[in-house]
């Protein structure tokens, strides 16, 4: 049996090596090194850690939450194509919320913010896409 600190850990640890995973992308990494873990430890690890504050999660419209290993607030540019989730460079507007704190008696206690777009990785195949057809019927360059 693997203590429960220890499952902690290498949940976190999986989780610090990915970009805004995803529950399942996190067990999946996880199993593959500890084949024993079943995906409801995995879970109920994660809800700790947030819980916690060790790891953040970003909440998706339409789409599976994803945890995060920057926990101080800060915003999120998601791909509209493969759904890649980045830390945005926008710094965290406090004054956004102090502004918007004026409505009667609703007490605010954070707000988020998500772009939306295409990520470099998708831009980057439409446009090899686009060269590739530019160079159909050339031979190899000598
Ligand atoms: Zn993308
Ligand atoms: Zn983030």
């Amino acid at each position: 049996m693997i203590r429960k600190t220890i499952q902690q850990r290498l949940v976190l640890e999986a989780a610090q090596g990915m970009c805004h995973p995803s529950a399942e992308e996190i067990y999946q990494v996880v199993v593959r090194k500890h084949p024993n873990i079943s995906r409801g430890t995995v879970y109920r690890n994660l809800h700790n850690l947030t819980a916690s504050g060790m790891l953040g999660r970003v909440l998706i419209p339409n789409g599976a939450e994803r945890f995060d290993t920057t926990t101080p607030p800060h915003y999120h540019a998601i791909c509209k194509r493969c759904g890649a989730v980045q830390d945005a460079a926008l710094p965290y507007q406090e004054q956004v919320q102090d502004a918007a704190s004026t409505c009667d008696g609703f007490v605010l206690e954070k707000h988020d913010i998500i772009f939306w777009g295409i990520c470099k990785e998708c831009a980057q195949r439409a446009g090899q896409c686009e060269a590739h057809m530019d160079h159909v019927g050339e031979g190899p360059a000598d």
